[in-house]
């Protein structure tokens, strides 16, 4: 009898586990003895077992043909050929049924050759029925484990085909090493990697591929494995490339992410572990560590001329001062600006402007030793650091060379420049001991020679600091004065002494300093000028005048005009002309209600571009005056070829009325200004009996301290009001 749980099996599950549907086989029966091939499916039955019969080899095989069974009860002596023809039937189709061989043969030689060409059991007739079961029984049994074994290897190799593919196919470099970091196994990325053969490199040690700076820290993979994190060690390496494969390799070598985990063998209950080497997985970060490496020296590097910036310098500026205190030397910080670079860009363009200074940043390197640094902070702006000189003379030869330097023209695509520079110089620790006033101190004596003329140098001067820093204070406030509405309009009248009225007012700017309090435009205007705020500032002028104008015109004083100054500055610049005409249309005062006060120094610019602007100002229908006529340049030329209005005589000439001297010059003025039909405002008029002499001299429009001093509007409407007489009083 079978015992249940005996039966075959179709799959790698213990028999335990065999379910009823599993045990289903199909037996094929070849026998001509026709009772005894009926009698056997009694015998034999089982759940789940099918018999199907044939009388022949050749039935045999046409059943065999249509299915597959798991045994075949095969009789050695039949009608047509002997058993072992379907034996080798079966071999030759690759069958894996399992045979039963029943013979009545006695011969050892029939049953040695059933079991050659592959039956699995014998059994001689006659035979007792538990001998037939047993027999079927155990070839099923066996042809199970068989199959399952087949099917087991086959899963195996195939799960052994992915992991060898995996490994092989890895894009990362995969390896084994021995415990002594030799290497056991490489895949082939070695190849494209580092251009080894894999061969080459088995037994030979770990280290062999290592840069050898590097070769230090994995020393822990063969000195300490016991100790290795849960997720094995984590180390940025760097590997050589094979030199022999790759000669010309423009990086020797390639900067990996390496992941080693030691390797144990653990045998059965044995809890001492076997160090069996490193297992190690490295990524090839090359790419990333080019990026890092070029984001870093972005971080540090001006991209135009690729010089330290101002980050780089300030750091080697500082170490090189802890270096200069330990052994008590000197340093020099050289600031160096490239005069008139400013007219490279605008006349020429951005393009040529970067050719320039690629250039000159060319040529200060070769003016520099090694271990100095040059740097460039910004726009036209170099800092030069020499780390180490034996006196100030050694700062000024490098100045006198970086000079000499200039001189030669720059070949820029629209042809030779010529430049020059600006030097300042500061020495550790005479002018200062932090980096950051050494760089402020050259910047500050550069200053100074650009003040004095440019192309030249000249070291920091104590002095001279107090004077800049001020200057500096006053840059940052007025930087801001605008948006902070620190400015405030005041307003000087002009009489008509004949007519005994206020017929205009000047407008005058101040400046309501946080610190300083109430600033006069002397303090500011110059200032403003050179760090160019003059246009903001002119913009704001221009409209509160007219603003405040607009307003007096609509309260009861029709006629009554504003002058308002602009500077030369505001002629160099695009746009004023339409600034002042817009303004005008804006607050709806005709043209003629306001008169530009310009000095004769415009005039004097003498360029197409501002006698055209002039000229347009007029076309407007706006006035113009010359301020503070005859102190300037006493040229009339000019007066032919501006279409002028007005002249403002000097208050220096008012003053000076009571020496004799000055009646023929004021009279000479008087003069051209009839014969050029100009209108003239006497300025700075302090006494009645200046008034008086001006009157006489023919001179009618007045302003001054004797009629007023400039007052804000408050104070200007209440003037207004006032009756002609009090104002004469
Ligand atoms: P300015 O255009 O010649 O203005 C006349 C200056 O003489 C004013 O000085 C005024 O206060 C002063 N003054 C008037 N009457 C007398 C007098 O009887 N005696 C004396 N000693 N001085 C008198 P302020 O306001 O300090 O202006 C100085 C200069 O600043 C102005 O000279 C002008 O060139 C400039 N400025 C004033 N406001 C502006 C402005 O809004 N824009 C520009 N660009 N410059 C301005
Ligand atoms: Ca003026
Ligand atoms: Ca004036």
């Amino acid at each position: 009898m079978v015992i249940p749980g005996e039966g075959p099996f179709l799959g790698p599950q213990p028999l335990e586990t065999a379910t009823q549907a599993e045990l289903a086989c199909r037996i094929l029966i070849v026998d001509d003895d026709v009772p005894l091939r009926q009698t056997l499916p009694r015998v034999l039955a089982l759940a789940g077992r099918t018999f199907d019969e044939s009388g022949s080899v050749g039935e045999a095989i046409q059943c065999l043909e249509h299915q597959i069974y798991d045994l075949v009860l095969l009789d050695y002596r039949l009608p047509d050929a002997t058993g072992l023809a379907l034996l080798d039937w079966l071999q030759s189709q690759h069958r894996e049924e399992a045979v039963v061989m029943i013979s009545g043969e006695d011969g050892i030689d029939a049953a040695i050759g059933a079991l050659r060409r592959g039956a699995d059991d014998f059994v001689r007739k006659p035979y007792h029925v538990a001998q037939l079961q047993r027999a079927v029984q155990s070839a099923l049994h066996k042809a199970a484990l068989e199959r399952a074994n087949r099917a087991m290897g086959e899963r195996l190799r195939a799960s052994e085909r992915l992991h060898r593919y995996l490994v092989e196919s890895s894009p990362d470099l995969v390896f084994t090493l021995d415990p002594q970091a030799r290497f056991t196994f490489i895949n082939p990325r070695i190849e494209s990697l580092l251009g080894y053969e894999r061969n080459q490199l088995l037994n030979r040690p770990f280290a062999t591929i290592l840069l050898p700076d590097d070769v230090p820290r994995v020393e822990m993979l063969t000195s300490n494995p016991d100790n290795a994190p849960a997720s094995g060690y984590n180390l940025e390496l760097r590997l050589c490339r094979n030199r022999a494969s790759w000669p010309r390799a423009s990086m020797g070598h390639i900067t990996v992410a390496l992941n080693a985990m030691p390797m144990y063998a653990r045998s059965e209950g044995d809890s001492n572990q076997k160090h069996l080497g490193t297992y190690g997985v490295a990524r090839d970060i090359s790419e990333r560590k080019r990026a890092e490496e070029i984001i870093s020296f972005q971080a540090y590097h001006d991209q135009l001329t690729h010089l330290p910036n101002r980050v780089l310098f300030k750091d080697r500026l500082e170490v090189a001062i802890a270096q200069a205190q330990r052994r008590s030397g000197t340093l020099a910080v050289m600031f160096v600006d490239i005069d008139r670079f400013k007219l490279v860009n605008d006349t020429y363009g951005h393009s040529e402007g970067d050719l320039l200074l690629r250039g000159v940043a060319t040529r200060l390197k070769e003016t520099l030793r090694r271990g100095d640094t040059l740097a460039r902070l910004g726009g036209d702006e170099f800092t030069i650091l020499l780390p180490d000189i034996n006196q100030p003379e050694d700062a000024e030869i490098i100045a006198r060379k970086v000079l000499d330097l200039m001189q030669v023209p720059f070949q820029l695509s629209r042809g030779d420049f010529r430049v020059s520079a600006s030097i300042g110089i500061a020495l550790f620790p005479r002018d200062g001991d932090s980096a950051e006033s050494l760089t402020q101190h050259a910047d500050v004596a550069m200053y100074q020679v650009k003040r004095s003329g440019r192309n030249g140098f000249r070291f920091f001067d104590t002095e001279l600091n107090a004077h800049y820093r001020q200057r500096i204070e006053l840059e940052n406030d007025l930087r801001t004065a605008l948006e902070r509405d620190e400015f405030e309009l005041f307003f000087q009248p002009q009489i008509s002494v004949s007519q005994r009225r206020v017929i205009a007012v000047e407008a005058l700017i101040r400046w309501h300093h946080p610190i300083h309090g109430l600033l006069s435009p002397a303090s500011f205007i110059q200032v403003a000028e050179e760090v160019g705020l003059i246009s903001g500032i002119s913009r704001w002028v221009i409209d509160r005048a007219a603003q405040q104008l607009a307003h007096w015109r609509a309260s009861g004083y029709p006629d009554l005009r504003m002058s308002f100054n602009l500077s030369p500055h505001d002629f160099d610049r695009e746009g004023i002309v339409e600034c002042i005409r817009d303004t005008l249309a804006r607050h709806r005062l005709p043209p003629d209600a306001m008169d530009v006060e310009i000095t004769e120094s415009v005039m004097m610019q003498d360029t197409a571009a501002v006698t055209a602007k002039v000229k347009q100002l007029r076309e407007v229908g706006v006035g113009i005056s010359i301020d503070d006529f005859g102190t300037g340049y006493s040229a009339l030329a000019y007066l032919q070829k501006f279409p002028i209005s007005a002249l403002k005589i000097d208050r220096s000439f008012v003053r000076d009325l009571d020496s004799p001297g000055t009646h023929p010059i004021i009279s000479a003025i008087t003069g051209i200004a009839r014969g050029f039909g100009l209108h003239l405002v006497a300025e700075g008029v302090e006494t009645a009996a200046q008034a008086k002499m001006l009157r006489n001299l023919g001179c009618d429009c007045m302003q001054g301290y004797f009629f007023s001093r400039p007052v804000d509007s408050v104070a200007t409407s209440k003037l207004l009001e006032l009756l002609p007489d009090q104002l004469f009083a």
